[in-house]
C-alpha cells in the first residue's frame, strides 16, 4: 500500500494501472510495484515509476505527461499532467475540470454509487447528457461497489469523481 496521497487521485492503489511485478523504478531504481508508464505521453519512454518520483514531479524534466488537462489554472494543470497517476482509460485521458478545479477521481463507478438514477444522470456535463444515452449508460453500471480496475474492465466504463462534493462523471468505451 502506497503513504503517498495524491490531491486528484483517491485511490491509486486500486484504480491506476501498475507494473504486476516488483520492478525498478526507471527514474530512482527503487524497488516495488510502481506506476506503469506505458500509457504516458511523451517522446521518451519509461518502463514505470515509483509513487515518490511521480509527487515530486520528476516527469516534467523528462517531458512525460500522464494525464491531459486543459483547465486555466497553470499550477493545478501542472499537478494533473506531471505529478498524478493515469486515469485508467482506454483513451482520451482529459482530466474534468469544473468551476476553477480539477475534479478528484474516485473509483470506477456502480450503481452502488448513486442513490438513483436521476443523481447519475445529474452528474454528467449538459454535453454528455445531450450526446448519451444516460439511460443505457445506466444500465450498463454493475449493482455491487467496484474496488479495484481490475473488476471494471468492461467495454464501458464509468468514471467517478467528486468535486467540491458534487459528483461528477465521464465515460469511456472500448
Ligand atoms: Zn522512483
Amino acid at each position: 500500500m502506497s503513504k503517498i496521497t495524491f490531491r486528484y487521485f483517491r485511490d491509486p492503489d486500486n484504480f491506476s494501472f501498475k507494473i504486476d511485478k516488483t520492478s525498478a523504478c526507471s527514474i530512482c531504481g527503487n524497488n516495488g510495484i510502481w506506476f506503469d508508464a506505458g500509457g504516458f505521453y511523451g517522446e521518451k519512454e519509461i518502463d514505470c515509476i515509483c509513487d515518490e518520483c511521480l509527487i515530486a514531479g520528476k516527469l516534467e524534466n523528462l517531458g512525460i505527461e500522464t494525464n491531459e488537462a486543459f483547465g486555466d489554472d497553470e499550477n493545478k494543470t501542472n499537478i494533473i499532467i506531471y505529478n498524478t497517476p493515469a486515469l485508467p482509460t482506454w483513451q482520451n485521458r482529459v482530466w474534468p475540470y469544473v468551476n476553477g478545479d480539477y475534479c478528484v477521481f474516485e473509483r470506477l463507478a456502480s450503481k452502488a454509487d448513486f442513490i438513483n438514477k436521476n443523481e447519475f444522470i445529474n452528474s454528467f456535463s449538459a454535453e454528455d447528457e445531450e450526446q448519451t444515452d444516460l439511460d443505457w449508460l445506466w444500465q450498463t453500471l454493475p449493482n455491487n461497489r467496484i474496488t479495484n480496475h481490475l473488476e471494471g474492465n468492461f467495454n464501458v466504463s464509468v468514471y467517478l469523481f467528486t468535486c467540491q462534493d458534487r459528483k461528477y462523471c465521464t465515460w469511456d468505451a472500448s
